[in-house]
């Protein structure tokens, strides 16, 4: 449909009519000639008022299709079809200001191309565009050469065989852009009513398309924001699976890279006794860049904990230096280093890491305190224990030859003094011996000669070796063991300690003529012994801390005894090495049952097993 067609057809008929009326024409002529105008007006409104009608449609079915899509391309493009439609412009395009540089973008176009557009002969076309965005009013012109707008310009010649309307797109007091139409003038020419008709839309549409504009960023703003946090998540899980200071230092490292779009990236960290600031993962020729090109950036860097952004000079490419602040003070710098500058994004993600890498390295770094003094510790308990070792043996084989009166008799006194000199070296030796077993297990030098072992008989063996002791306390043994037992996959000696030490602890920790029971049993493929009391129990408390080195408990019937509270740690990590488990029951001061596991021996051959 073209509305300009009856509208022109009745402007002609009225024209030819005025015309006639100039004539002189006979008196019976003028009253129907009269009647024919009136009636021509009339037809001329009900025309107007129905293309009006149509446009409103028209309005009303695009504003529909508007507020339903959120999509910013589809929009401007119902946009542009709606406009055509409404106005029957020849061609037309849309175009946007880019709110971060302000410049004008062309979003749309029908019936134009970006060469036609950008032509000398839209020169004007330019102008109204510019004339529409200063004002924030829109423009129509049919007669450029005579409009003191446009009159100036070169390319009016061209122009004026055209007319050409144009609306701005305003959102909040501000024009996000425009609309642009324009028609060869013998395809019809734009009225003020038509540029009513624009400006009515245009404001309707800019609302639009600042909706789907805000959305598609916001929707963008989220999806890196979701993304950032994602690569955030995993940096984190990736620091917190490692306590192993290089390996930090690393991850931080290639996040930092990775993250930023940069070539290199390195780390510094200050010294914890002194000032000085080393690179992690020494490194000479940073080392010489941080303590000399850069020093007075990082100097800057640490003292007022904010990051600096070098731009690239004189062939040194451009940095990110950033705090890396522990509990907010700086423990070391983040480095990333590239030809071109960086952005405010690749510097916020840096300082965001930063934050992460901070605790993880500052754990790392307790960590590897914590293992060297450990170490230092083992070996410290290896040296002594050795050395106690040949003094002890001699005290010990002294003593027993005074005892036994090598060097003429002893008074009761001096053979009083002699028990309690020996009684003081077996704690010792106890002491020493735990202790050598242990560090030995730590350092991972402890060996075990497993082999298939007869548990029954090492059971009777070891209650052999106990049982003066258990019979001094009137204590009433009583060994519960299956005639057929499968032999065990175990160090005999090492099988022969654990006993010894729950089999003397209960008999420790019991009073005389208490009772003591072992048993052993077949479970699975595992043989459990048992070694029970009716002694002085253990509380809940102290069971869950049974098994730590020097742990002693506080009962008072528990201080009565001697002991360095090393045995139970010593026998949990021995059973472990043979495969088996440990664990307690026990009620206070009712009695408590230890027991173990062996793995039934599988092979026949003996083999020799080695700490991992
Ligand atoms: P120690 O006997 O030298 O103190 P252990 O490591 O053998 O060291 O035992 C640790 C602690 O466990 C003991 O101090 C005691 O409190 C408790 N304990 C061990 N065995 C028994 C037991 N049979 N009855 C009661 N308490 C026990």
């Amino acid at each position: 449909m073209n509305k300009t067609t009856p509208r022109k057809n009745l402007d002609a008929l009225r024209s030819s009519l005025v015309r006639l009326q100039l004539q002189q024409l006979p008196a019976e002529a003028r009253p129907p000639l009269q009647d024919a105008m009136q009636y021509i007006d009339k037809l001329a409104e009900v025309v107007a008022t129905d293309a009006e009608q149509g446009s409103l449609e028209v309005l009303y079915r695009v504003s529909g299709v508007l507020g339903a899509s959120l999509d910013l391309n589809v929009v401007l493009a119902t946009v542009m079809d709606a406009v055509i439609e409404l106005t029957q412009a020849e061609r037309g395009f849309l175009m946007l200001v880019d709110p971060d540089t302000g410049k004008l973008d062309l979003r749309a176009a029908r019936n134009l191309e970006q060469e036609t557009i950008e032509s000398r002969d839209m020169e004007v076309s330019r102008t109204v565009i510019h004339n529409v965005i200063e004002t924030g009013l829109g423009v129509v012109t049919t007669d450029a050469q005579n409009d003191p707008r446009f009159a100036a310009q070169e390319s009016v010649i061209l122009y004026s065989l055209r007319s050409v309307m144009c609306a701005p797109l305003r959102v909040r007091d501000r024009t996000a852009g425009v609309v642009y139409l324009d028609n060869r003038a013998q395809k019809g020419l734009f009225t003020d009513k038509d540029l009513e008709m624009l400006n009515a839309f245009a404001s309707q549409a800019a609302i639009a398309i600042d909706n789907a504009r805000l959305y598609t960023q916001t929707d963008q703003a989220l999806a890196e924001r979701v993304s950032e946090l994602e690569t955030l998540t995993q940096i984190d899980r990736e620091l917190n699976a490692q306590l192993d200071f290089t390996q930090v230092v690393d991850i931080a490292r290639r996040w930092a890279v990775a993250g930023t779009g940069a070539e290199d990236g390195w780390i510094a960290l200050l010294e914890p006794e002194n000032p000085m600031i080393i690179v992690a993962g020494f490194d000479d020729a940073r080392q010489t860049a941080l303590n000399g090109a850069l020093s007075a950036v990082v100097e800057r860097c640490l003292s007022e904990s904010s990051s600096q952004s070098l731009l690239p000079q004189d062939g040194s490419p451009a940095r990110l230096v950033v705090p890396i602040l522990y509990n907010l003070k700086p423990v070391g710098i983040l480095v990333v280093e590239r030809p071109e500058s960086f952005t405010a994004t690749a510097q916020e993600f840096l300082e965001r890491l930063a934050g992460r890498a901070a605790s993880a390295i500052q754990n790392a770094r307790l960590y590897t305190a914590v293992q060297d003094a450990n170490q230092a510790k083992t070996k410290f308990v290896s040296v002594v224990t050795h050395e106690l070792r040949i003094p002890m043996t001699s005290i010990k084989g002294y003593t027993d030859l005074l005892k036994g009166g090598m060097v003429g008799p002893l008074t009761d006194m001096q053979s009083n003094f002699l028990d309690v000199i020996r009684n003081n070296v077996e704690r010792m030796s106890v002491l020493v011996a735990d202790l050598s077993d242990i560090s030995h297990i730590e350092t991972g030098k402890m060996k075990l000669t497993l082999a298939s072992v007869d548990l029954g008989e090492n059971v009777t063996q070891v209650l052999q070796t106990l049982r003066p002791r258990i019979d001094e306390k009137q204590q009433v043994l009583t060994v519960n063991l299956p005639e057929k037992l499968p032999a065990v996959n175990a160090d005999p000696n090492r099988l022969a300690q654990v006993l010894t030490n729950l089999v003397n602890n209960a008999s420790k920790y019991t009073d005389p003529e208490g009772k003591i029971d072992v048993c052993v049993l077949l479970e699975g493929d595992f043989i459990r012994v048992e070694v029970s009391d009716t002694g002085i129990g253990i509380s809940a408390e102290d069971q869950k801390r049974l098994f730590t080195q020097f742990f002693r408990s506080d009962d008072p019937m528990v201080r009565e005894q001697q002991g360095w509270g090393l045995g139970l740690n010593l026998t949990q990590r021995l059973v472990e090495l043979m495969g088996g488990h440990i664990g307690i029951k026990s009620e206070y001061r009712k009695g408590s049952q230890f027991w173990f596991t062996v793995p039934v021996q599988k092979a026949e051959l003996p083999r020799e097993a080695e700490m991992p």
